[in-house]
């Protein structure tokens, strides 16, 4: 029997340099999942848990659980090997030997190594999106979404961010923003890439609009995300000052019945109607007036008084407003 102290100076030992001592190459917390057919690095070393995960077949665990994966090694014989590879003295009669040389245990550098995903990178969590623990937390408990906009929207996650893709109209990605999960105050809360347009956030959701139908604008992807679980069509824009030229002719475009993105048919010579529940607050209102200065008509819905936001209220309402039907996002 090994120890239960001895067990854990094996699984605390660094995961990128137990991975290294197994023979994988790792490079910027990345390495080539050694368990499905990788041609792109899926597997991601979670330093600061000191575990990995592979974003597409998900494999996932710690130093420990690496090493039998990799060495095809029953637990004990794991925690063996990877003693005798970092030249860690255990408590064992029935120690199995292997012929490894031992290697030092070098310093970890601390660092947030979340942000430096690359854009090849974070294409493919956008294609293959992983919730987190954290992620499904903050949406499932906190914000009260539903599960289909989550996949609607293609939300992925690290362990400290919310991975949220801007889409263009066509489904196409556009840009991605950050959304920070944790409680440090020093981290700001959203980040987009450098140069990025931050746009209107949602456009597919045009694509499902029947003619007539309202539309709702929000202010924040969370509010946009609150409005989609109650059953309302909803798109997000931060900022009315920020739209580019071709946002505000696509939103003009669809206030005009029979223009696009609408098939012809039923219903056809309806427009969409806007409307908003801004937030209550200066930002909230002005942005507000902003649209409706821009598309004409936006028709304004008050929150309940106790009520910041859209958001807010449908989470103490445990996602339950009644009045509406909720309908299926579909791709
Ligand atoms: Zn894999």
């Amino acid at each position: 029997m090994i120890e239960k102290a001895d067990i854990q100076k094996i699984s605390d030992l660094p995961i990128e340099q137990v991975a290294d001592a197994l023979g994988l190459r790792v490079k910027r917390h990345w390495s080539l999942c050694p368990f499905h057919n990788d041609s792109n690095p899926s597997l991601h070393y979670i330093v600061a848990k000191n575990k990995y995960r592979c974003f597409v077949c998900e494999h996932y665990g710690g130093t420990i659980d690496l090493t039998m994966h990799m060495m095809h090694l029953n637990f004990h014989d794991a925690v063996c090997w990877l003693a005798q590879a970092f030249g860690i003295s255990i408590q064992e009669e029935h120690v199995r030997k292997f012929n490894v040389k031992p290697r030092e245990v070098k310093p970890v550098k601390k660092f947030n190594c979340e942000l430096t995903l690359g854009t090849e990178q974070l294409a493919q969590m956008i294609a293959n999106p992983v919730l987190t623990e954290e992620a499904r937390h903050f949406l499932f408990d906190e914000r009260k979404i539903d599960s289909r906009v989550v996949r609607w929207c293609g939300l992925s996650s690290t362990h400290t961010h919310l991975l949220i893709p801007y889409f263009n109209i066509d489904g196409s990605l556009q840009s991605v923003q950050w959304r920070y999960l944790g409680n440090d105050p020093k981290e700001p809360r959203f980040r987009f890439p450098k140069g990025s347009h931050c746009g209107i956030y949602n456009l597919p959701v045009l694509k499902l609009l029947k003619p007539g139908e309202p539309l709702y604008i929000a202010e924040g992807c969370s509010d946009c995300w609150a409005l989609l679980s109650s059953g309302r069509k909803a798109i997000a824009i931060p900022s009315a000052t920020l739209l580019k030229a071709e946002e505000i002719k696509l939103l003009k475009g669809i206030l005009q019945a029979d223009s696009s993105p609408f098939p012809t048919g039923e219903g056809r010579g309806e427009a969409v109607t806007f409307h908003m529940y801004p937030d209550q607050d200066e930002p909230g209102e002005r942005l507000y007036l902003e649209l409706k200065e821009l598309l004409g008509n936006v028709e304004h819905h008050s929150l309940p008084s106790a009520h910041k936001d859209f958001g807010s209220w449908w989470a103490s309402m445990q996602g339950n407003l009644t009045t509406l039907t909720p309908y299926h996002l579909t791709h």
